[in-house]
């Protein structure tokens, strides 16, 4: 049984509680690394000054390049011998770090992804189809293990081959699956090109959906489109993978598990704690890690924490969905815009299709966005008029919503190019 009722209930008090208990035989671990080690003396901090949760921010912080610069051993607070495990990031922002875990740490994972699922539904009669992809990348092994700890039939899919996803899902009678939100709308082509109807052929119920930002109206769209309810699944690597935070029934927020994970929020610029409810940049500490503590690691994931209960009962805090990385921010002639607001505004356009690129070119002085927008076949049908006339709207209610006028492409149906992975939603070829 997945339902860890009395942790998942605990009060706020005692929460806090085992919250700071955990934190200070963290920050003793993390001592023994050379990482740490090296920062506690600079800084002149010993983990025995730690007393209770005001003095979180004392703590140093981790950043990305940290464990770019100590790679691959340096965060190491066991001997290598006790590690079990190695996986690594995506490298979506630059190059790829490491994370080991020793045979406890591997239990303890498990059992948070377990939780998340059993949270959602899943029991061990479910047949789970895995459709991430397996070895280094985390949501692979790390859903695979949470699934059969709950007793799930696992079928190891991996990523990609469109057909045989749908072959595996119906022949093995599929009820729950893992997938990637833009390879969720891909597939939908191929749902289409094959005369399947994921409603009536298949008996997929529940679908994990996360690993990159999406927007509700995505949510909706897969729901609609496949009849599945589809949970925003939300993890990085440094901190396990998948299993970090995770949506319940009320499908209202991510619970955060509090009792392996201390989280903040900080403005990004000062680094300061953002008031309650305020959006910053996510910041989190592992609470049981073993083999490689990593101590206010700086996700540079925007979001914020849901005031208030959820109705399901469980006390960890909500966060909301991700708006996406400070990384992801694309500035032109001086405005802000996240690749996130974009799929907002065009999903709600009748005619949008499933997939999109934006792509940033230089001209002279000026800064052009160029959107590709696949958009439903109905409108190749070589009525031009129907077609400009669908161009002018999506170029209208962008430009109302980011305030410049980007150029948009419209592209048929599975035109665009489709990674297995992440999606590569922004190409920006303005560097001189
Ligand atoms: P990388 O940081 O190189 O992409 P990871 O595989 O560790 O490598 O990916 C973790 C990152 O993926 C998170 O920091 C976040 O930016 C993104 N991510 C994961 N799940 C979600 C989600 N549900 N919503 C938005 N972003 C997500
Ligand atoms: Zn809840």
């Amino acid at each position: 049984m997945y339902w860890e009722k009395e942790i998942e209930t605990l009060p706020r008090e005692k929460l806090d509680a085992l919250q700071a208990e955990r934190l200070k035989a963290t920050l003793r671990q993390a001592a023994r690394s050379p990482h740490y080690g090296r920062v506690f003396r600079e800084t002149g901090f010993s983990p025995g000054d730690f007393n209770s949760l005001a003095d979180v921010p004392k703590l140093p912080l981790t950043t990305k390049d940290d464990l770019r610069e100590n790679w691959p051993y340096g965060f190491l607070a066991v001997p290598r011998e006790e590690l079990v495990r190695m996986h690594s990031s995506s490298g979506t922002t630059g190059r790829a770090t490491v994370i080991f875990h020793t045979a406890g740490d591997l239990d303890a994972w498990t059992n948070l992804v377990a939780r998340c699922m059993y949270m959602t539904g899943v029991r061990k009669a479910d047949v789970f189809q895995n459709m991430m992809t397996y070895g280094l990348f985390t949501g692979g092994l790390g859903f695979h293990y949470g699934a059969e700890r709950i007793g799930c039939l696992v079928i190891p899919a991996g990523a990609g081959n469109s057909k045989r996803q749908i072959q595996l899902m119906q022949d093995f009678e599929t009820t729950v699956i893992h997938i990637i939100p833009s390879y969720a709308l891909h597939l939908t082509g191929v749902f289409e090109e094959l005369e399947v109807d994921p409603r009536k052929d298949t008996k997929v119920r529940i679908a994990f959906v996360g690993a990159e930002p999406h927007t509700e109206k995505t949510r909706k769209r897969i729901e609609e489109y496949y009849g599945w309810k589809a949970f925003n699944s939300y993890g990085l690597s440094e901190m396990n993978g998948p299993g970090v935070a995770f949506e319940c029934t009320a499908q209202n927020g991510l619970h955060i598990w509090e009792d392996n994970f201390l989280v903040e929020i900080l403005d990004p610029e000062t680094l300061k704690p953002v008031p309650d409810g305020e959006e910053g940049e996510l910041v989190m500490t592992t609470l049981r890690r073993e083999g490689m503590p990593i101590v206010r690691y700086r996700t540079k994931d925007l979001t914020r924490i849901l005031p208030g209960p959820c109705e399901c009962g469980r006390t960890h805090r909500r966060i909301e969905r991700l708006k996406g990385r400070t990384d992801d921010m694309m500035i032109l002639k001086g405005v802000n815009i996240f690749p996130i607001q974009i799929e907002k505004k065009l999903l709600d356009i009748p005619g949008v299709g499933m997939n999109f690129l934006i792509v940033l070119e230089r001209k002279g002085f000026n800064d052009e966005m160029i959107v590709k927008v696949e958009v439903a076949r109905e409108f190749f049908d070589g009525d031009l008029l129907k077609l400009q006339k669908l161009q002018r709207r999506i170029t209208d209610e962008l430009k109302g919503d980011i305030l410049i006028t980007p150029k948009v492409e419209l592209a048929e149906p599975g035109s665009l190019p489709k990674t297995e992975g992440k999606a590569v939603r922004v190409i920006d070829n303005r560097k001189d």
